[in-house]
């Protein structure tokens, strides 16, 4: 934690810090001090206090003090039910949301052929318009647990409400937080206790830290298997996807965590996203969640930019080990 004191602070304000961390080590740098406290998590409590005293112009704490548990070291890769561990990028492909139920299952079997690891299942579509398609909501589990069972694939499904988590969960393998609820610190802590793998999107416009901070939720609640989603932000001119590729490198260099990118609604574009995919794991992506369908223009929501199966077998075909004979 490094405090950084006014111009004009006197030997006062340096007491007054000193009394307000008891048992923290203290030293003196150019302009403040720094301070290492006996509990570290307890730096996110203590910092505001500090800043209310007279002298103390800033406090400003680590990434490590900040969200001590998403920077822990240590491999955070897990195998089940993503195989992280293994040194394949991991596949979650399918719609963006699950619609007919024909044609869920046959794209589902023939995304698995393709090479999918997992597929989307969302049922319930948080959209900026309430005209909008909502999604199918419950009637669809039946669909997405048929679509396991067929394809033997685990299930990524998006919660958008607390009250939505432990049934999704009693289906879904991998709880998905999107990126307008990236900020949702209840439905954090709720997706957290569920006990089963969380897939944490960056919200949008969210910086590094609001992200690791968001990840520290999950984790500290209670989920022990994390992964993190860069989708990009919604401010892009069309034509000039904005998946932060630099941005997903930072957050997988400081919290170990997986790191998959979303190409299609950073892309708003097939082909845009079809070319966006490769470069994101080019760039060190851990895998990719991407919108894809056997029929992408019968699609009610994001179909200009769901890919065909052809064109997402292309791609993971590029970065699939292929198997040694
Ligand atoms: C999605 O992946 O289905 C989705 C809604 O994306 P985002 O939360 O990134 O907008
Ligand atoms: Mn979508």
């Amino acid at each position: 934690m490094k405090i950084t004191f006014t111009k004009d602070a006197g030997p006062e304000a340096l007491a007054r810090v000193r009394a307000a961390l008891p048992g923290a080590r203290l030293s003196r740098v150019a302009a403040g001090a720094e301070a290492r406290l006996p509990r570290p998590s307890a730096a996110g409590l203590l910092a505001p206090l500090l800043e209310n005293i007279p002298g103390v112009a800033s406090v400003s704490l680590s990434d490590a003090e900040l969200c001590p548990l998403a920077c822990a070291r240590g491999d955070k890769s897990f195998s089940s039910p993503l195989d992280f561990k293994s040194k394949k990028p991991v596949f979650i492909a399918g719609p963006c949301a699950v619609e007919d139920e024909e044609l869920y299952l046959a794209s589902a079997l023939a995304l698995k052929a393709a090479g999918a690891h997992a597929l989307r299942a969302a049922l319930f579509k948080p959209r900026s318009s309430p005209y909008a398609f909502q999604g199918v909501g419950w009637p669809g589990l039946r669909i997405i647990a048929k679509a396991k069972k067929l394809t033997g694939l685990p299930l990524v499904t998006e919660a958008v409400d607390t009250r939505q988590v432990g049934r999704l969960a009693a289906v879904c393998d991998v709880l998905q937080i999107g990126a307008r609820n990236m900020r949702n610190y209840e439905l954090l802590k709720e997706a957290a206790r569920s006990g089963r793998a969380v897939l944490l999107k960056r919200g949008m416009r969210a910086t590094l830290r609001e992200w690791l901070l968001s990840a520290e939720y999950l984790l500290k609640y209670g989920a022990r298997r994390l992964a993190l989603c860069e989708r990009g932000d919604s401010l892009s001119l069309p034509g000039h996807p904005v998946l932060d590729l630099d941005l997903l490198r930072a957050v997988k260099k400081i919290s170990g965590l997986p790191v998959l990118a979303d190409p299609s609604h950073a892309s708003r574009d097939r082909q845009l996203a079809a070319a966006l995919a490769v470069k994101a794991l080019r760039a060190g992506a851990d895998g990719l969640l991407m919108e894809a369908s056997l029929d992408p223009l019968r699609a009610k929501v994001d179909g200009r930019q769901t890919v065909t199966v052809e064109t997402f077998k292309t791609i993971a075909g590029k970065f699939l080990c292929k198997p040694r004979i």
